[in-house]
């Protein structure tokens, strides 16, 4: 069984607007700025022989004021920037009561049966405190950078940037027990 981190789209591949203290989504391939540091530490990972997989809830797709085709656009940059292996998109809204849409882990479950992955010896990675809720519910690792959407459930590791983060992961990554700090 392999070893797997998924990855928070927004916010961490991707630059996000903050409006009312709410991250705003890039809707158009025109907004979509990958984050070109994250470029080298996904690189490590891959390196590490980690699967890596970035996960997104994206509800303006349900709510209708996301076009599938920008996404598809946007998602053909991503994944030419960061060599991902898969990107997993919950296109629902809350209403829906999907089983997919973070902090619920339906995405780490369903990837997790496509990719034959150990979720209790998988990572990951976000800012914020609904993955590291999916992360829990999976059995996963969580490791949060430092923002102002943490809050305080549970996860694993709050450090200050995702360097920090992928040093912890290739450091964990060998041990069989997973010790939180
Ligand atoms: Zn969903």
């Amino acid at each position: 069984m392999k070893q797997a981190v998924f990855i928070e789209r927004d916010g961490v591949l991707n630059q996000v607007r903050v409006e009312r203290q709410h991250q705003v989504s890039p809707l158009t391939l025109e907004e979509f700025h990958p984050e070109q540091k994250a470029v080298s530490e996904i690189k490590r990972l891959k390196a590490g022989g980690l699967v890596v997989i970035a996960t997104t809830n994206q509800p303006g797709l349900s709510r209708g004021y996301q076009s599938r085709r920008e996404l598809d656009r946007m998602h053909a940059l991503l994944r030419r920037t960061f060599d991902l292996d898969d990107l997993l998109v919950c296109p629902h809204d809350e209403t829906d009561r999907c089983p997919c849409r973070k902090p619920k882990p339906g995405l780490l479950v369903e990837a997790a049966f496509t990719w034959h992955l150990d979720l209790d010896r998988s990572f990951v990675i976000s800012d914020k405190w609904q993955d590291a809720e999916a992360a829990r519910a999976a059995g996963c690792t969580s490791l949060l950078v430092q923002s102002p959407w943490v809050r305080t459930g549970h996860r694993d590791f709050v450090l200050p940037d995702l360097a920090s983060i992928v040093d912890k992961i290739l450091g964990l990554k060998g041990a069989t027990r997973v010790m939180a700090a």
